[in-house]
């Protein structure tokens, strides 16, 4: 029984991608690792392994940069928002350590903050805004200068704010005002937490509003259009790994894809200076770390077929191949995008019991792992 269970979950888990399949997702690339950050206090609030941070903070240590663009949570008006800022010291790297899962707007404001920035900076971006960092850097050889090295987040789609808040509001009844908040941290798939302004942390499992997410509720539109999972425009890629063989690992890690010449030496630097911890990986390892969203992150073709029944105009770059289920699995994901932005969508979403909204994404998991 066990033995099946384990070979019904590595079927689940593990896809043999081909060449071709490999080199559309992941584009050109040096080498691929699986790192954590030597240093633990850059893993306690780290996303991963506390690569990204770990990364950063050496350049700055070692006056190769004067700063790095990363994102910060801020609470607004009693709302969790991301906020770009450039960082000059590890108290400030560590203090923005964690993935913001609500929209973020790269070029009105992290564009400027790099413009006025008076120094050698590191980018984290996702890989849109890396797209759009690269094409402006193109026109402005001013900014161009500046830039030492960019850093992209693997990235299956963002979310719209109001998931976020629709959340911390369930969460904090009777708490007052929120005070604090991270998306997730800890191994694993990892916790929420949030801070209410009579002291109450309330601490859930990520799938409280990941499962939301996973189920492209509250997505950004834009991401419909995007087929850029790795992110293709940077010296340095960084993201999780969702595969069995990593669960077990008491230590959680981030999949590093190097992609310049500065980049790999930068890894192989950190790698020798015992700043960052790991090996080197086959390619096929960090993909089938996201072997279920990667492949349908690229479909632009289906998204672009299925989105003229809800009146979307998404335009097609990839002619990916599209297999019958593709269809389903896009209709569902463009449906509940759709739905969410409306009042009675919302309402519906927000008061569906939560087993059943799991359901629905073992459904949709299911699909995407056929
Ligand atoms: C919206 C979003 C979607 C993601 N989707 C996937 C996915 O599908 N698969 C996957 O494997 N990984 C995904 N990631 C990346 C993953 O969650 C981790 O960020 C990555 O593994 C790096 O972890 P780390 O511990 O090395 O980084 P950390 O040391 O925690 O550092 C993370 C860095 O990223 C910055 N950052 C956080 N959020 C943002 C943001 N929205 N925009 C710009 N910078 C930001 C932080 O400020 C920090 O500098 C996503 C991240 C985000 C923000």
């Amino acid at each position: 029984m066990k033995g099946t269970l384990k070979r019904l979950r590595d079927a689940i888990w593990h896809k043999d991608f081909s060449a071709d399949q490999l080199r559309r997702y992941v584009g050109e690339y040096q080498k691929c690792y699986f790192t954590y950050a030597g240093d633990e206090s850059l893993r306690a609030n780290a996303a991963s392994g506390g690569s990204v941070s770990a990364l950063l903070v050496y350049l700055l240590e070692s006056g190769q940069i004067d700063g790095a663009l990363v994102c910060r949570t801020v609470i607004r008006n009693g709302h969790a928002r991301p906020e770009f800022v450039i960082a000059r010291t590890r108290e400030e790297i560590m203090a923005a350590q964690g993935s913001k899962y609500a929209a973020v707007y790269f070029t009105n404001d992290a564009l400027p903050l790099l413009q006025e920035f008076d120094g050698r900076a590191a980018v984290v971006a996702l890989p849109c805004d890396a797209t759009i960092l690269q094409r402006t850097r193109a026109k402005l050889p001013d900014l161009d200068r500046k830039i030492a090295l960019v850093i992209t987040l693997f990235c299956g789609h963002n979310s719209e704010p109001v998931l976020t808040d629709a959340i911390v509001r369930r969460l904090g009844k009777g708490h007052g005002a929120l005070t604090g908040y991270r998306w997730r941290t800890g191994h694993w798939r990892g916790r929420l937490e949030a801070t209410f302004a009579d002291g109450t942390q309330v601490v859930r499992p990520f799938e409280t509003f990941s499962d939301y997410r996973n189920l492209y509720f509250f997505a950004q539109p834009k991401c419909h259009h995007c087929f850029d999972h790795f992110g293709y425009h940077c010296d340095i890629s960084a993201g999780d790994i969702w595969s069995p063989r990593m669960k077990a690992h008491p230590i959680k890690h981030t999949a590093l894809i190097t992609r310049t010449a500065a980049g790999q030496a930068l890894v192989e630097a950190a790698l020798a200076a015992g700043v960052l911890v790991g090996s080197e990986e086959p390619i096929e390892e960090v993909v089938n770390g996201q072997a279920r969203t990667a492949p349908f992150h690229y479909n632009v073709t289906v998204r672009a077929r299925v989105g003229r029944l809800f009146r979307l105009r998404i335009k097609d770059r990839t002619d990916a191949p599209v297999r019958p289920v593709d269809y389903l699995i896009a209709f569902i994901a463009l449906l509940n995008e759709r739905i969410s932005r409306t009042r009675p969508g919302r309402w519906l979403i927000l008061h569906t019991p939560r087993p059943i909204i799991r359901l629905y994404l073992y459904v949709l998991k299911g699909l995407e792992s056929l």
